[in-house]
């Protein structure tokens, strides 16, 4: 593209992006297409020729913008409330015009250097102990899986050499979490060939928080059967409720038994910068690794996730392999990206978090999240004052799960399915759900950069009036 086109094109796409943002709150925050819309409108077959980028951007308005689900509406309260930043956005765009693959320290030393300073800045800002140091993966069922692999390692069974199959005499490992925690440490133990069987899950208490002393039991019962416990995985925000399995507890656990400890806090851990929600975060500087993802809640735009290890070397030991052509001079003194997992060329993901961190300083940042914990707990009184509603989990950050129950109703799963329907039906609000001991549960997530006092406002109002309207 000749410079003075991609001039033009560079700044009409930037233009776009601030009138959809100012514009964001009219779009409907769900797509309305129906499944295959988008597929049946596009060619089938690609281009011979190539087109005018100024009827590919058309296309953007005709086609793709319909198709999307806004998840920077600010009325976007489903799974976890996440949104990207501007300067998030000029994060992707020149780590796209760079197109590193940090692999090798001098492939992309830029990548490689500001991923230390930046995570460690983080690091500092969630007041981890310089013993921690972090790697940067796609997301957290990425990060979780190499933490699990590395807590493998650790066992030293020779996996990494002879693999698991064929071994008769191998233990069964097992891995503990508790019954809330994310699909990704399901999926991590298929993938690492452990396999489900090895998965523990382990009771939880009446605010959704693992048990540790039946963990202990757990762990006693599996040893006293030759299984062979290599991690435990405490949740600190979980997914459905955002329940904070005690850490602090477990971590005494894992010090019995010398089992490896891997918190979760994909989610929470950015709340970890409020000295006032600290607490919650107590002995997780006793793990030996943390995943946290500055995707979700850090305004950083998808994907970044960050896994943060007492020793990244166990990692390398489990993940290092170099061929020839990837032999270099250096490769004693430097970092090489590469050699910390299975992916060989990395992208510059760190760029992102830097102008993230920078532009809105750790105070701004505090600010932000502060204010989503308030207007969370601000929603939740609103269904603690109405007799048609109820609370169904603590409210630790900045999640609210509650359901309606009106009385003289008698189907209170099938009433709050309808109306959660309704409401993301209307296209002004979505939100999900989860199922807490049996209950249908409204989950409503506050987390979006945009998001203000009124938009809670009005998703109150969308629900009580939909309820009205259904029950
Ligand atoms: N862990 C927790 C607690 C989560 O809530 C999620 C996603 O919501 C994940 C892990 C997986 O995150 P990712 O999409 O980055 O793999």
């Amino acid at each position: 593209m000749p410079s003075e086109d991609f001039r033009r094109f560079g700044r009409e796409l930037v233009d776009w992006i601030v009138a959809y943002f100012e514009s964001i709150e009219e779009y409907p925050v769900l797509s309305q297409i129906e499944p295959g819309w988008l597929k049946a409108n596009v060619p089938q077959a690609p281009p011979e020729n190539g087109e005018d980028f100024g009827d590919v951007l058309n296309d953007v308005d005709e086609l793709i913008l319909p198709s999307v689900t806004h998840w920077n509406h600010p009325n976007f309260h489903g799974l976890f409330s996440t949104s990207t930043s501007s300067v998030g956005i000029f994060g992707e765009m020149l780590a796209a015009a760079f197109d590193m693959k940090a692999m090798l320290w001098r492939t992309s030393p830029a990548s490689t250097e500001l991923e230390d300073v930046t995570l460690d800045w983080l690091r500092q800002m969630m007041g981890l102990p310089d013993t921690f140091e972090g790697i940067i993966y796609d997301t957290a069922s990425v990060s979780t899986m190499h933490a699990i692999a590395a807590a493998r390692e650790r066992a030293d069974l020779n996996i990494r050499d002879e693999g698991m199959s064929g071994r008769p005499h191998l233990p069964l490992l097992r891995v503990y979490c508790s019954e809330h925690v994310h699909s990704s440490i399901d999926k991590s133990v298929i993938t690492l060939g452990l396999g489900q069987r090895s998965l523990r899950k382990i009771a939880v208490n009446e605010r959704f928080e693992m048990i540790a002393e039946k963990l202990a039991e757990a762990i006693d019962q599996d040893m006293a059967a030759d299984h062979r416990p290599i991690c435990v995985i405490p949740t600190i925000g979980t997914t459905s409720t955002s329940s904070v399995d005690p850490v602090n507890a477990i971590a005494d656990v894992c010090e019995k038994f010398g089992v490896w400890m891997h918190v979760d806090a994909a989610y929470a851990g950015p709340a970890a910068i409020l000295p006032e929600i600290r607490p919650l975060f107590k002995g997780w500087e006793r793990a030996d690794s943390i995943v946290v993802n500055p995707h979700k809640w850090l305004f950083t735009p998808f994907d970044l996730s960050v896994l943060y290890c007492r020793d990244l070397g166990i990692l390398k030991q489990a993940f290092s392999l170099v061929p020839e052509y990837l032999k270099t001079s250096d490769q004693e003194t430097v970092k090489n990206g590469m050699d910390y997992g299975i992916q060989l060329g990395r992208r510059f993901r760190a760029l992102k978090l830097w102008f993230v961190i920078r532009y809105f300083g750790v105070d701004g940042i505090a600010a932000r999240l502060r204010e989503h914990c308030r207007l969370a707990h601000l929603f939740a009184s609103w269904v603690e004052q109405s007799e048609n509603w109820e609370m169904l989990a603590p409210v630790p950050f900045a999640l609210v799960c509650f359901r309606a129950c009106p009385k003289g109703s008698q189907d209170f799963d099938a009433l709050n399915e309808k109306l959660m329907n309704a409401v993301n039906a209307t296209g002004e609000a979505y939100l999900s759900h989860t199922k807490l001991n049996g209950k249908f549960t409204l989950r409503l997530s506050v987390g979006s950069i945009r998001v203000e006092e009124r938009h809670l406002v009005k998703v109150w109002e969308l629900l009580t009036t939909t309820l009205a309207s259904i029950a």
